[in-house]
């Protein structure tokens, strides 16, 4: 099926910026898609488009057929940033059972769906350490684990390993292909400026030039400036 469906989808902000222009791109359930380009080339507009957090001016979007806020509402969509924002008083496993308990899910549900994702990222021995005992690699994975938790059909990575060292963030990209490769129905969307993982990781690259609205899937060349 049909993840991401987005036709002549255009966005400009009110100071008019044109951030896309006339983006046409389809996402099949599964897929592991980088988008990458430089700053400033509408990555994070795209993601907030998805995520229904602003509207497109143009053109339609559609989040497995529904519009990206009722995805959203559904928890079809879950999130992974830079900034992993764990609230410092609470334990990993109250970290990754948050989202859980506020969608009214028992406790016993909540803490076995936690020890679950927390011993798929290789941090089941630390389900009682607190945030702070934590290296930054470590955090990261506490934040993907409360995304896995919602067991979503669509995952966002926005940068996500954009502040670990080079040795950390290739251990996690090999991590999180193998969680990804696991399972075969969760699609991948993973925003990053590094060519190197993007290559790495997906199965198709989005590449993002910095003229706005030119998006062009698989294989782009570079365009001139005009
Ligand atoms: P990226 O994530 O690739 O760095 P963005 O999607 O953040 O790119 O931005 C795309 C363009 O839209 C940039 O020119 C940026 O300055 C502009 N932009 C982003 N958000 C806003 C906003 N809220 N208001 C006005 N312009 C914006």
């Amino acid at each position: 099926p049909l993840i991401v469906e987005m036709s002549n989808l255009s966005k400009v902000y009110p100071n008019g910026t044109v951030a896309l222009q006339n983006v046409n791109l389809t996402i099949q359930e599964g897929e592991f898609v980088c988008f990458v380009g430089p700053s400033g080339c509408g990555k994070s507009t795209i993601f907030n488009l998805i995520a229904g957090l602003t509207q497109p001016t143009q053109g339609e979007l559609k989040i497995l057929n529904m519009t990206p806020k009722q995805a959203l509402k559904q928890s079809d969509t879950a999130f992974v940033f830079q900034d992993h924002t764990l609230l410092p008083w609470r334990t990993l496993l109250d970290n990754v059972a948050l989202p859980l308990e506020i969608r009214g899910i028992s406790k016993k549900k909540t803490h076995e769906e936690a020890e679950r994702v927390l011993e798929l990222v290789g941090l089941k021995d630390y389900t009682k350490a607190l945030p702070r005992q934590l290296s930054g690699g470590m955090k990261m994975r506490v934040s993907i684990a409360r995304a896995l938790a919602q067991r979503p059909k669509l995952l966002l990575m926005d940068e996500p390993f954009g502040a670990l060292d080079e040795i950390t963030r290739q251990t996690l990209q090999e991590e999180l292909l193998n969680i990804w490769q696991k399972d075969s129905k969760m699609t991948v969307l993973f925003i990053t400026h590094n060519v190197f993982e993007s290559v790495f990781l997906s199965t198709r690259v989005v590449v993002m030039t910095p003229r706005p609205g030119k998006v062009s899937s698989t294989i782009a060349l570079p365009e001139p400036y005009p």
